[in-house]
C-alpha cells in the first residue's frame, strides 16, 4: 500500500513513527505512545475503582454514588481505546508492507529491517546475508570445473513497480538454472542501483538479479554488474518500451531469459541470502565476473522510470562470517 498528501500525513501523525523519512513530523509520533499507554492504564485504573465502590454500595444496600451509568461510561471509555489500538496496529502493519528504506540514515534503514518486523528478523540476525564484499584475496579458485546449465526458452513477459524495483515477470514457466543437477526455475528479473555486491572494494552502477526459486522454497540468484560503457541490447529494448509509461504493469511481449543472462564463463560462487526483508537465507549466489555496460543514458532512464526515493536501492554489504567464495572459470 502506497500512501500520499494527507492519509500519509495521518498515519506519520498517528500510527507510525517508521516514516520520519516520508513525514517530517519526527517529534510528535515518539510522543504519542507513551501518552496513549498512560490514557489505556488511566481508564483501565477508573474502571476498577468505580466498579468497586459500586459493588460496596451494593453490599450495604445503600443507594450507590458510583452508579452503574458511570461503569457504562467507563466501560465504552475502555473498549474504544483498546479498539483503537488494534486499528492503529492494524493498519501500521499494512502500511509497512512496503516500508522499508534504503537511507542509512532512516529509522527504516538497512541497519533496522530487522526489527521493522518479526519475520524480518534475519535481517539482522542472520550469519550469511547478501550481498558481501568479495576481494579476490580471500578467494578460492574451485578445484574442478562445475557443470553449470541453463534451459531458459521464451514467454511473454510483464514488466512491475513492487517494492523499490522494477521487476520482469513471465507468464508461463521459461526454464531455469540447473546447479549440482537441481533446476532451479526462474521467478523475476530486477536490478539494484548501484551494485549491492562488490568486487575488489569497488561498487558498480547496476547489478542485475535473477531470482529462481523451485517449490521445496531453495532459491538461486544469478547476479551481472554493469559499468557505464556501451550501451546494453536488452536495456535499449526495455526502455523503449517503458518510455514513460511506468504504471502498475507493462506487457512486454515474448523475452528470452537467455537475451537477459548473456554469457557467464567465470564466475563467483557464496551462500547468502536475499537482499531484501525478509532477508531469507539458502540462497545460492552465482555472479558473473565479467562486468557488462550500459549507456549513461540508459541508467538515467532505467533510474527515472521509478520514484526518486528507490533510486537508490542497494543494501549494504554484509559480515561474510568465514563463509567460502569460490571463483569457477
Ligand atoms: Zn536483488
Amino acid at each position: 500500500m502506497k500512501l500520499n498528501g494527507l492519509p500519509l500525513r495521518f498515519v506519520c501523525l498517528f500510527f507510525n513513527n517508521r516514516y520520519q523519512e516520508n513525514c517530517n513530523l519526527n517529534p510528535v509520533t515518539p510522543l504519542l505512545k507513551p501518552y496513549l499507554t498512560m490514557v489505556l492504564c488511566r481508564a483501565l485504573q477508573r474502571t476498577i475503582n468505580i466498579a468497586r465502590t459500586s459493588q460496596a454500595y451494593s453490599s450495604t444496600l445503600l443507594p450507590s454514588p458510583a452508579t452503574d451509568m458511570a461503569v457504562s461510561r467507563q466501560l465504552i471509555f475502555l473498549f474504544a481505546t483498546i479498539g483503537f489500538y488494534f486499528v492503529r496496529t492494524a493498519i501500521a502493519e499494512a502500511v509497512e508492507d512496503v516500508e522499508f528504506s534504503y537511507n542509512t540514515s532512516a529509522p527504516n534503514g538497512p541497519a533496522h529491517w530487522g526489527d521493522l518486523k518479526e519475520e524480518w528478523k534475519t535481517c539482522k540476525t542472520g550469519r550469511m546475508q547478501s550481498p558481501i564484499a568479495i576481494d579476490d584475496r580471500m578467494v578460492h579458485l574451485s578445484s574442478e570445473p562445475e557443470n553449470l546449465q541453463w534451459n531458459y526458452s521464451a514467454a511473454d513477459a510483464l514488466l512491475k513497480y513492487l517494492n523499490h524495483h522494477i521487476v520482469i515477470e513471465w507468464k508461463d514457466f521459461v526454464g531455469g538454472v540447473i546447479i549440482h543437477g537441481l533446476e532451479y526455475p526462474l521467478q523475476q528479473v530486477h536490478w539494484h542501483t548501484p551494485s549491492e555486491n562488490t568486487f575488489n572494494g569497488q561498487k558498480f552502477h547496476l547489478e542485475l538479479h535473477m531470482l529462481h526459486e523451485r517449490s521445496d522454497k531453495k532459491m538461486a540468484m544469478v547476479s551481472i554488474m554493469f559499468t557505464i560503457g556501451q550501451p546494453d541490447p536488452f536495456f535499449a529494448q526495455l526502455i523503449q518500451k517503458i518510455n514513460g509509461k511506468m504504471g502498475e504493469e507493462l506487457e512486454l511481449g515474448v523475452v528470452n531469459p537467455k537475451t537477459i543472462k548473456g554469457s557467464i564463463q567465470t564466475y563467483y560462487r557464496y551462500h547468502g541470502s536475499i537482499t531484501i526483508p525478509p532477508c531469507t537465507e539458502g540462497v545460492i549466489w552465482t555472479i558473473n565476473r565479467k562486468i557488462r555496460t550500459l549507456s549513461r543514458e540508459q541508467l538515467k532512464s532505467l533510474k527515472d522510470a521509478i520514484q526518486p526515493e528507490h533510486r537508490i536501492n542497494a543494501r549494504p554489504t554484509q559480515p561474510l562470517n568465514n563463509r567460502e567464495v569460490l571463483l569457477y572459470r
